[in-house]
């Protein structure tokens, strides 16, 4: 069995740490932060089988023209960061092009359909107070937005995900909490949600450090390399050997995949959460009104509302201004919402251009495993990752076809 090197203890590294581990490998995760601290903390918690909708799709180009120019927009680009980003731009507005959106939909149906029973094999009875198969609601405030929605709704059908329309009666019935602002619903009965994501990663994370995994608070900053193989990690606690790498350091992982060799388009979709006082009457599941792209979510310490999307770069500081906007959109959904907001947090999406993960072998490498990018949806895909991870080291038949995961696609 090998001695594995993970680095970044996200839900990710975490999961592939945990699957690993289970084969009966020896591993050890590499992070200057506790377990569940970087984007893995406050991610809104969905947990969506059917959440098969790329972010670049047909028609992005004339939607973000529009978003760019408001500051309290879905989507706001820094201009000093635009000429780094641009390459990654073009690479995502060619990614939604019909033909490959197909694809990349079944690519992430096929990640994200067992979610939550991976997740209980990995949570055992933890399961039963994490995971709330709750359903989901996708809002409309009027019938002409659903019917400018149908590309997603043709997506889920394609792909045989359970879904119902609802009119305004039945959302209010079945979500009090709302105001009268909806015309129209889609509600996915197999979606549901986390509702504490950190204490998903740290309950994870224990029980990896109570069968014997280590984990080291340093950063990993270079990779000793011999002939197409890692021999150390070279971190700020020294050098450290190893017989095996996986790469699963979020956002960050593009710096790394560099020390590498390896060219891999990796963008920061920077986003907000901000925890609110729980409404009463509170929601029972994730909402997720489409004008405004936010998820709001029922969770342990209040309603969380998180979304948008900001590009502008890893290192500069938060926006505050666009995490208190989304308080106020809240309020305009939820009549019952009284009181401040409790606590703002940013987090770094690691966004690929196609919205999927890199997930499998370095091209470059005979004992480097690469497991980030998951964009918007990296708590939904977490679990299969780190079986797919542990199924890739074992070589024996992968649970899904790693194939569209592939490093060497861009
Ligand atoms: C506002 C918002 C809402 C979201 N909502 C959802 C949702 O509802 N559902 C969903 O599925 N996803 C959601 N996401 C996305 C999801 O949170 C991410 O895809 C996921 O957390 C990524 O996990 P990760 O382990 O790859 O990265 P991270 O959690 O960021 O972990 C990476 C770790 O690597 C460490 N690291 C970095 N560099 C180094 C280094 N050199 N050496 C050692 N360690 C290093 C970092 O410290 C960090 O702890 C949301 C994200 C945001 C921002």
């Amino acid at each position: 069995m090998a001695n594995i090197a993970i680095v970044g203890a996200g839900v990710i590294g975490i999961s592939c740490a945990a699957f690993l581990q289970r084969d009966g490998h020896s591993v050890t995760i590499y992070d200057p932060l506790p377990p569940g601290e970087g984007c893995s903390f406050g991610n809104a918690g969905s947990i969506g089988p059917g959440s098969v909708v790329p972010l670049s799709t047909p028609g992005i180009v004339r939607q973000a023209v529009s978003w760019i120019t408001d500051p309290d927009s879905p989507l706001w680009i820094d201009w000093r960061y635009l000429p780094r980003a641009l390459p990654w731009l073009v690479k995502f507005i060619a990614a939604g092009a019909r033909p490959r959106i197909d694809g990349i939909a079944k690519a992430l149906r096929l990640l994200h359909a067992d979610s939550f029973k991976h997740y209980r094999t990995l949570l055992g009875v933890d399961a039963g107070n994490l995971l709330h198969v709750s359903g989901q609601l996708y809002l409309y405030e009027s019938d002409a937005a659903f019917a400018k929605d149908a590309l997603g709704r043709e997506l889920r059908a394609s792909l045989g995900i359970r879904s119902e329309i609802l009119g305004p009666d039945e959302i209010r019935e079945l979500e009090p909490s709302l105001g009268p602002r909806f015309a129209k619903a889609i509600y996915l009965p197999d979606s549901g949600h986390c509702s504490n994501p950190h204490r998903l990663v740290a309950t994870i994370a224990e029980d990896v450090a109570r069968n014997g995994g280590r984990f080291v608070r340093a950063s990993v900053r270079d990779f000793e390399q011999d002939a197409g193989q890692v021999r150390a990690l070279v971190t700020d606690a020294g050098r450290i050997p190893c017989d095996m790498v996986v790469v699963a350091a979020g956002a960050w992982s593009q710096r790394l995949a560099g020390r590498l060799g390896l060219r891999i388009p990796l963008e920061s979709l920077r986003g907000y959460h901000v925890m609110l006082p729980m409404p009463t009457p509170a929601p029972s599941r994730p909402l997720y009104p489409l004008a405004a792209k936010i998820m709001m979510t029922p969770m342990e310490h209040g309603l969380r509302i998180a979304g948008t999307a900001e590009i502008a770069g890893l290192d500069a500081p938060m926006n505050e201004r666009r995490a208190a906007a989304l308080g106020k959109i809240a309020k305009r959904y939820f009549p019952g919402i009284t009181g401040e907001p409790i606590s703002v947090w940013m987090g770094h999406r690691p966004a690929t251009p196609d919205s999927l993960p890199v997930i499998g072998p370095s091209p470059l490498h005979g004992n480097v495993l690469l497991a980030f990018g998951h964009g918007q949806t990296g708590l939904i895909g977490g679990s299969t990752t780190g079986l797919l991870v542990s199924d890739l080291v074992a070589s024996r038949k992968p649970t899904i076809d790693p194939y569209p995961y592939r490093a060497n696609r861009f």
